[in-house]
């Protein structure tokens, strides 16, 4: 069996194993070994239907030595003047550039592509899915798990519902590559996914009473213009949040609050929504989604038979010549949290509130400067990923208190300052500007009061939160 030495053993070369070795690799002499059970460096993003972009900006996503895109706001359209959002064929090139050239190319990453990870007992072993070839892996350093916050995806994860041989289901990624148009549409999911391809259908041309929409939850999403990578829009969001916390009566309230202060959207105003996952969304998609009135609330879908979808709570036609979409995979996962640094590996969860490509980067420049498991836990203690409003404040909370306390460390706050993946980055010449000042002031006034309140709404314990 062949054997291979190395330092680091990152398993995943999706977003968060990219971003924690380009990290780990700026700011520590080491050899990284990259492993991942697909071809490419890209994660799921591979594997995504092809109309995909980024919910978020650009800036936001990818690894910290290299900027994702060209930083450059959209002068057309119907999202001009917010920052531009990379495609799936932008983020692959630039996912294959920074592994080619900025990692193998330094001769201090080994990429190990189509090939699968197993651990026995305290051996490391990586198998070629092409060759069969197994190779042993001596690490000197650590172990790191990329893939814990792996998300579903409806292209490798079958519906979650059984579907009768005669009718036509597929996975979303199916819809740019029909042949014959379908009589009408079903879409199932209620998250990013499926707002995406009803977009996508509409845009395209199809009429909106083709589309039926199978929407088991209401989802709560951002406000796309709240999450641009400009101070007084970053501040201004913080200071809107903690501003609708402090006085909210319940979760509801709170979401209601950040409704009416333009920070979160929803489909239907006369439903309150039960999914807080918060993907973000423009205006003009939402002008879009609300076009759809024949919407199916009846729960999960259970079966669908030639002539009806069989739901948790009750049964609808199902016209002929319908086209399934299967945009129902989990997506976001929630494992339970664990210490990011443990003896047998380092798992990389998010830390701050989202981004996870930040959270993976501040991971590596952490691991790389600091040489003790108990302060490097203590300054990135793991957060949850949103699913529910009482989550998403959750998240919320221990979010805020991780950045205070990674934020007062000198070095790492100059670092994390300098990363344009940091949504709460402030330029030195912008720090002065009146408008950043005024917004840094509104969310000073309201900081304590809202963070105290949300921790209470999320049954958190709060700013004085010990470590896990
Ligand atoms: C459609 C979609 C859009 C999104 N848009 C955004 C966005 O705009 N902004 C944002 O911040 N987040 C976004 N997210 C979430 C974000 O992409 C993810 O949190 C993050 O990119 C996930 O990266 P990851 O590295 O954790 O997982 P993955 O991309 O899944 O990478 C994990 C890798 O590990 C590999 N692997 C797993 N087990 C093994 C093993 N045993 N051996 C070898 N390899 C293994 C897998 O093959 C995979 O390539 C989006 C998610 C989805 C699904």
């Amino acid at each position: 069996m062949r054997s291979v030495e190395t330092d680091y053993l990152v398993v995943g070369a999706g977003a968060m194993g990219m971003a924690f070795t380009d990290a780990l690799i700026d700011h520590a002499d080491v050899h990284v070994t990259l492993v991942d059970r697909r071809h490419a460096a890209g994660g799921h993003w591979l594997d995504a239907y092809p109309f995909v972009r980024l919910h978020q900006a650009s800036l936001f996503y990818g690894v910290a030595s290299t900027v994702l895109g060209g930083g450059a706001v959209q002068a057309g359209g119907p999202e001009a003047g917010l920052q531009e959002r990379a495609s799936q064929p932008e983020i692959l090139a630039y996912f294959d550039d920074i592994l080619h050239r900025r990692f193998v190319g330094s001769g201090r990453v080994t990429f190990l592509g189509e090939s699968e990870y197993q651990a026995e007992g305290s051996s490391h072993f990586v198998t070629s899915r092409v060759s069969g070839h197994t190779a042993q892996v001596h690490v000197r350093s650590r172990v790191v798990d990329a893939t814990y916050l792996s998300p579903t995806i409806p292209a490798t994860t079958p519906p979650p519902f059984n579907v009768a041989d005669d009718v036509r289901v597929v996975a979303v990624n199916e819809l740019a590559r029909l042949t014959a148009e379908p009589g009408s549409y079903v879409i199932v999911g209620s998250g990013k996914t499926a707002t995406d391809g009803i977009v996508w259908l509409l845009g395209n041309g199809v009429p909106p009473e083709r589309i039926v929409w199978v929407r088991p939850r209401d989802p709560w999403m951002l406000n796309r213009a709240v999450v641009q990578p400009d101070p007084v829009v970053g501040l201004g969001l913080a200071a809107d949040t903690m501003e609708a916390a402090a006085s909210a009566e319940s979760l509801d309230d709170l979401f209601l609050r950040l409704e009416a202060a333009g920070v979160m959207l929803r489909i239907d105003r006369d439903v309150m929504p039960a999914m807080a996952k918060t993907p973000t969304l423009a205006a003009w998609e939402l002008d879009l989604l609300r076009t759809i009135t024949n919407v199916v609330r009846l729960g999960h879908i259970r079966h669908v038979t030639r002539r009806e979808i069989v739901l948790d709570e009750g049964a609808v036609p199902l016209a002929p010549g319908s086209l399934v979409v299967h945009c129902a995979a989990a997506g976001l996962q929630y494992p339970p949290l664990v210490p990011i640094w443990s003896p047998d590996k380092i798992r990389l969860q998010t830390i701050r509130v989202g981004f996870p490509c930040f959270c993976a980067a501040l991971a590596g420049y952490v691991e790389a400067t600091r040489d003790d498991d108990r302060e490097r836990n203590r300054l990135c203690p793991p957060n949850i990923l949103p699913d529910t409003p009482a989550s998403w404040a959750r998240m919320q909370v221990r979010g805020t208190i991780a950045a205070r306390t990674y934020g007062a460390e000198p070095d790492i706050a100059a670092w994390a300052n300098s990363c344009a993946l940091n949504p709460a980055r402030i330029e030195p010449a912008q720090r002065d500007h009146p408008a950043v000042l005024a917004a840094a002031a509104r969310l000073a006034q309201h900081a304590a009061r809202g963070l105290s309140r949300m921790a209470e709404l999320a049954h958190e314990p709060g700013p004085s939160l010990d470590r896990l």
